[in-house]
């Protein structure tokens, strides 16, 4: 599972998602924002600028194989707190992901930095029952299951089931960040690489970033130089809540 703030964050790790659904691996891409308040669009109003973003994911889930999830949380109103570790607690608990990859600790966008840390307290809350499903006899508190449908509006779901506690090791990687005292991994992204510089291609083009296509892939090209592969993606791995191995293997 991918969680990002905003449609176009998740670039960082596209070869590593499409590799992971090439392999049949089920993918998810969760969003906490329509990103309404993006620069690049202007005075365009915000409910438009919502369907446009809500698309672009839709395409870029669809260009790898993957589901696709979007919450409101407000674009750059995310405040880390409970309810919105909450409701992210309530999506692992029905998608139950083994993996989750999301934004480092210190990026300046307090969006990313928020959704980094609830992606992370996710993890526990999702492991108890009574946090899960706490509005008890109270239903309308309950935040509503998730729709991994996709096309759902965020704001649509109101079926409050009560969940099943998530308690498998979630193995949790982030950005690379050069100060992250997490360990670093690599993941050869040689056979993916395409379709990352299309999907950069894509944002690129409706953004008109000057960052290329061709710098995209230099620089996996680089990354991939530090670990002996062709094409690589860079990430830091925190792990919690870890099973006893048999070995040190
Ligand atoms: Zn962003």
């Amino acid at each position: 599972m991918a969680v990002f703030a905003h449609p176009d964050d998740e670039i960082g790790c596209i070869g590593t998602l499409a590799k992971h659904a090439r392999r049949g691996d089920e993918v998810l891409l969760v969003w906490t924002t329509l990103g309404e308040l993006a620069s690049q669009f202007g005075d365009t109003e915000h409910e438009e600028v919502r369907r446009i973003r809500r698309e672009h994911g839709a395409w870029v889930a669809d260009k790898i194989g993957a589901k696709y999830h979007f919450f409101d949380m407000g674009d750059s109103r995310m405040t880390g707190g409970r309810d919105e570790a909450l409701q992210l607690a309530r999506l692992y608990a029905t998608f139950r992901p083994h993996a989750v990859i999301t934004w480092s600790d210190d990026h300046p966008h307090p969006d990313h930095r928020m959704t980094a840390k609830i992606a992370f307290d996710a993890v526990t809350l999702a492991r108890i029952p009574k946090i899960l499903n706490e509005a008890g006899t109270s239903a309308a508190a309950l935040s509503p299951a998730p729709d991994l449908g996709g096309d759902a509006a965020p704001e649509s779901g109101e079926d409050i089931r009560r969940l099943a506690a998530w308690r498998d090791p979630i193995r949790f990687y982030q950005y690379y960040a050069p100060a992250s005292p997490y360990p670093e991994v690599f993941v050869d992204t040689t056979d993916t690489v395409d379709v990352a510089a299309e999907v950069m291609a894509f944002y690129q083009a409706f953004y008109k970033w000057p960052w290329t296509p061709e710098q995209f892939r230099a620089a996996r090209t680089q990354v991939g130089r530090l670990c002996g592969a062709g094409d690589a993606e860079r990430f830091t791995l925190r792990a919690s809540h870890l099973k006893a191995r048999e070995y040190l293997d």
